[in-house]
């Protein structure tokens, strides 16, 4: 605390990301990031476009790369918003469609960046209690509201939405904007793209630091309808008017090309969480049903906490929040087989 600080600043509630280790033999299964690297083509694309050309500033509006989005998902690019992550975007759609008389909606176990954002834009919200078994339940939306949004698969449980549950939750509210937020959804669920044309009211989120492997590159995007996306443009071109540089632009535009290898590896990460979710099972495990890249699981007789401080003993970091409800969960990141088995020995 400073005297320097505006009244602002003094009560905000900043997000704290999950440990960026700068020890390098750890196995790392605490943030989602994809055991497997970026598309060998979104590389060679990154490395063509570090030449002379960045003493220019980069297309403001990322055209390409929302003409690659739009082709892959079969929309048009004015359907499509494209920023520094997918926490940027998240931040232009708090700041620029929920700012509203009611509260915002989300469930009370879910990304916890959500009251963070909350907080920077005066954003009054509610959070919806997840039913027994930690699933969204649509009824409890069915209710006057500024907008909602849930990730789908949530975050950290892992759990799908199917997306009759979604079309529900988005027709009972037509006046007010739903957020999906997608961030894992290529693991395991299906897209609520296919419905932006036929709900001018949802909006869903994406980035390409999970299933696209550029976590370090900093490029989400959000699909809707151009009337959404034009409030965000707006936001963002009063903030920043290149929010993603050359470089970003060129490789995340490649790895959108680059279907093979999206799906290579996306297939073998879902084939890996499969393989863990048994062993785990084996062991003792409670592993709630997960479509993402993450699992998140608790074991009858052991403390949580216990678990992830044996465990980075043993080199293996794993993400546990101090939460009500989920303190005795774990969340652990899929890794590698060989990373999996790591896990699996520590234990
Ligand atoms: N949404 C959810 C549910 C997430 O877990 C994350 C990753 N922390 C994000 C959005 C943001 O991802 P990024 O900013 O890397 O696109």
């Amino acid at each position: 605390m400073s005297k320097f600080w505006s009244p602002f600043v003094k009560q905000l509630v900043p997000y704290v990301p999950g440990e960026q280790p700068k020890l390098t033999n750890l196995v790392k299964l605490n943030t989602n990031e994809n055991p497997y690297g970026p598309s060998p083509l979104a590389l060679e694309a990154m490395r063509a476009e570090i030449n002379d050309t960045l003493r220019l500033y980069p297309d403001p509006n990322g055209d390409r790369l929302k003409q690659a989005v739009a082709a892959f998902y079969g929309v048009q690019p004015a359907q499509v918003f494209v920023g520094n992550g997918s926490d940027e975007v998240l931040a232009h759609i708090f700041h620029g469609l929920f700012q509203q008389e009611r509260p915002l909606l989300f469930p009370d176990i879910s990304y916890s960046f959500y009251p963070v954002y909350c907080g920077l834009y005066g954003i009054a919200f509610e959070q919806v209690p997840l039913d027994e078994a930690y699933q969204i339940d649509p009824h409890a939306y069915a209710k006057p509201n500024g907008g909602i949004i849930f990730p789908n698969p949530n975050a950290p449980t892992g759990c799908l939405v199917a997306l009759e549950t979604i079309e529900a939750i988005v027709q009972a509210s037509p006046d007010s904007v739903v957020v999906v937020d997608e961030a894992y959804i290529d693991f395991g669920g299906e897209t609520a793209i296919g419905l932006v044309d036929r709900y001018p009211n949802l909006l869903v989120t994406q980035t390409l630091s999970k299933s696209r492997s550029l976590a370090g590159l900093r490029v989400g995007l959000a699909v809707g309808h151009p009337d959404l996306i034009e409030a965000l443009e707006r936001v963002k071109n009063s903030f920043n008017s290149y929010p993603l540089d050359r470089i970003a632009l060129a490789g995340a535009t490649a790895a959108f090309e680059d279907r093979a290898w999206f799906e290579q590896t996306r297939n073998a990460v879902i084939d890996s969480r499969e393989q863990l979710t048994m062993a785990l099972q084996q062991r003792g495990f409670e592993v709630l049903p997960s479509g993402a890249n993450f699992i998140f699981a608790r074991h009858p007789e052991r403390d949580a906490a216990e678990i992830a401080a044996q465990l980075r003993e043993r080199s293996v970091i794993v993400r546990h929040f101090k939460q009500p409800r989920i303190a005795q969960f774990l969340r652990i990141t899929i890794g590698t087989p060989e990373q999996n088995q790591a896990l699996l020995d520590a234990l």
